[in-house]
């Protein structure tokens, strides 16, 4: 799966200002890409409307005439970014491709040896913030590999292409407008604001409205610069964190470890109870410890099935989520954060298992909408809807529910399916 950037949609979205699809990203979509949409590129004459259009809307949003002019009059239709937009996964990624791909050892060194380059700042926005270091240095390193890759592409010209793309339209119109405020602002120009083809920039990849509203100066230069500038970019990242609502001296979660006994039709973020309730319920810590009796709301997560590890993640993993709505990447910020404050890999890896084609899932959504679960549309996508009609397939079969689609479960998912259709009346299309 992807990622790109849409930092902070969840607070406009949460202000109302946007409505995106549950399945999208706030911070990045893990970008479920919609399907019908046309995948035909406009034309220059189409693209030179809208641009008209954009620099009405920007002089009517009160944005200087001079800064509309100038900016607005060289920006230039990009067709990869509409390319990348496009881009269709093939797979399901798994959470051991994903965390493999983005925690392992180079970059816990790498991270370990940046925190202490930087422990006095980091220090003080703890602080100041309530964020601990881990945490900032954790981003950075899964942003941008701590600084070393920032986006080459030029974010004026992506949020004009893609906000003539009329699959987002008003969501990169919106950050275009908050582009070139910053443009007013004196904070970088059409030439100098780059970033990634979304229009994510500088070290912690910041959207325009996130820039706008949290980047912060902190080295006095009265510039809040994100690609140069790193005081300013970890003093941005943790304000944000703070706005999102981080709890001090919390953690995100940990592993735990559950009994076998454990129904794991409790798992999921929809459910939450107090940390007391988890521990007699029998969850454990990875030590094998009983979890403390805390009045803590948490939540159970197995991100591969009950053959992987499970976590009890609490507020502040929400918090991470309000930067990119993603379990998985979540989870990656946490488990880096810990193993750059000293900890180990986890206790229970999480298990290879298959990439599911995206065939593969509409395969079983169609199976389970045909047998009257409500796996919602075929789509693709394994989200919240379509776990919930496996688990109750599960729950009803005496298999574990923990609604995860393993190899094991698809083939006895094939299983079912055959006898299930052999069960079925003959349909003869004819009228009895
Ligand atoms: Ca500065």
């Amino acid at each position: 799966m992807k990622s790109c950037d849409y930092k902070l949609s969840a607070l406009l979205v949460l202000s109302g200002v946007l409505a995106l699809p549950a399945t999208t990203s706030a911070a990045q979509a893990e970008a479920p890409v919609q399907q019908g949409a046309d995948p035909q590129a406009i034309d220059q004459t189409a693209f030179d409307q809208c641009v008209q259009k954009l620099k009405a809307r920007a002089l009517q949003e009160q944005i200087a005439p001079a800064v509309v002019n100038s900016q607005m009059d060289s920006v230039q239709y990009v067709a990869r970014v509409i390319e990348l937009d496009r881009r269709q996964p093939e797979f399901t990624e798994t959470f051991h491709n994903y965390l493999g791909q983005r925690v392992n050892e180079h970059r816990v060194q790498k991270g370990r040896t940046l925190l202490k380059q930087h422990y006095d700042l980091l220090l003080q926005l703890t602080h100041q913030y309530g964020i601990p270091p881990q945490y900032l240095v954790a981003f950075w390193g899964l942003e941008t590999n701590f600084g070393a890759y920032l986006g080459k592409m030029n974010v004026l010209d992506s949020l004009t292409t893609l906000a003539c793309d009329p699959r987002r339209s008003e969501f990169f119109t919106l950050e275009l407008l908050e582009a070139l405020r910053l443009v007013e602002a004196g904070v970088a120009d059409h030439g100098t604001m780059l970033g990634s083809w979304a229009g994510a920039m500088g070290n912690m990849q910041f959207m325009p409205s996130a820039y706008r509203r949290f980047a912060v100066d902190a080295d006095g230069d009265d510039k809040a610069d994100l690609w140069n500038s790193l005081p300013d970019a970890f003093t941005s990242a943790a304000h944000f964190l703070n706005q999102l609502g981080w709890q001090r001296n919390l953690r995100w979660g940990r592993e735990v470890l559950l009994p076998d006994d454990f129904d794991y039709a409790l798992a999921g973020r929809d459910v939450r109870k107090p940390l007391a309730q988890w521990r007699q319920l029998g969850v454990r810590d990875v030590a094998g410890n009983r979890v403390p009796a805390l009045d803590l709301a948490a939540s159970v997560i197995v991100p591969s099935g009950h053959n992987g590890p499970a976590f009890v993640v609490y507020e502040n993993f929400e918090v991470i989520m309000g930067w990119n709505r993603s379990e998985f990447y979540a989870l990656a910020v946490g488990h880096l954060a810990d193993r750059i404050n000293g900890a180990g890999e986890l206790k229970v890896s999480p298990p290879e298992g298959e990439r599911l084609s995206i065939e593969t899932v509409q395969w079983v959504q169609q199976t389970l909408n045909t047998a009257g679960y409500d796996a919602g549309p075929a789509d693709g996508i394994f989200g919240t809807r379509t776990k919930r009609a496996l688990r109750k397939l599960q729950k009803e079969q005496g298999w574990v529910a923990d609604g995860y689609l393993s190899d094991d479960v698809l083939q006895r998912l094939r299983a079912w399916q055959r006898e299930w259709a052999q069960a079925q009346p003959a349909q003869t299309g004819e009228t009895p």
